[in-house]
């Protein structure tokens, strides 16, 4: 159920459940961006030092706008064996030799954890709201986090988190039920969409 628009995600596609996903990345998007125009908060140039984190988990969900643009470039496959032959829990989709603004070779279709991660809240047993960001950010912008913390207390709009997860359980529940680590949640995305489509050709 789209709280916000009251639909009921019953009996999609796999394609509309991506396409639900990209939604809600959107929309997640745009919160974040304004969030950063309101704090200055930002990312390092070239920085990406957050994805080579060995134990980032994922759901098989936030990845599936991902897998089906890999079967639409014919690459699905190719992917999947890159991720079997992956020494490492660092992130598949990683690109240390990257420049430009990060490292993510696939920021298009990087996961919820990924743009939660920096610019969002999760909310404290008390309910207040704490931003969850990099210590880059907490140390070299100091000022500016102190200072975001206290317009969020102040009642800025931040991404909460786990309303976010939310959203992605009212798509499909199944597919965002676990956390696995990261490569493990893209292959498993990945192989969901061969078989959805061996089984429609
Ligand atoms: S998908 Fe991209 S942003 Fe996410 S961990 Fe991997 S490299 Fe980083």
């Amino acid at each position: 159920m789209d709280t916000d628009r009251g639909i009921v995600f019953l009996a999609m596609s796999l394609e509309e459940k991506a396409a639900a996903v990209a939604l809600v990345f959107e929309k997640l998007d745009r919160q974040i961006a304004s969030f950063q125009a309101s704090t200055t908060l930002h990312c390092q140039w070239g920085c990406g030092k957050c994805c080579f984190k060995p134990d980032i988990e994922a759901t098989v969900l936030e990845f599936l706008p991902f897998a089906v643009h890999l079967y639409r470039q014919q690459a699905a496959e190719h992917w999947l064996e890159r991720i079997q032959h992956h020494p490492t829990s660092i992130c598949l989709i990683l690109n240390p030799t990257q420049s430009g603004a990060g490292l993510c070779a696939e920021y298009v279709h990087r996961g919820l954890i990924c743009r939660l991660f920096g610019y969002s809240a999760r909310t404290n047993k008390y309910a207040k709201k704490e931003l969850v960001t990099c210590q880059i950010i907490k140390t070299e912008q100091a000022a500016a986090y102190h200072n975001a913390m206290l317009q969020i207390e102040g009642g800025l709009d931040v991404p909460v988190m786990n309303q976010y997860y939310m959203q992605l359980h009212a798509i499909d529940f199944e597919l965002t039920q676990h956390f696995y680590p990261i490569n493990e949640a893209i292959k498993r995305a990945i192989e969901l969409v061969l078989q959805y489509y061996a089984y429609r050709n």
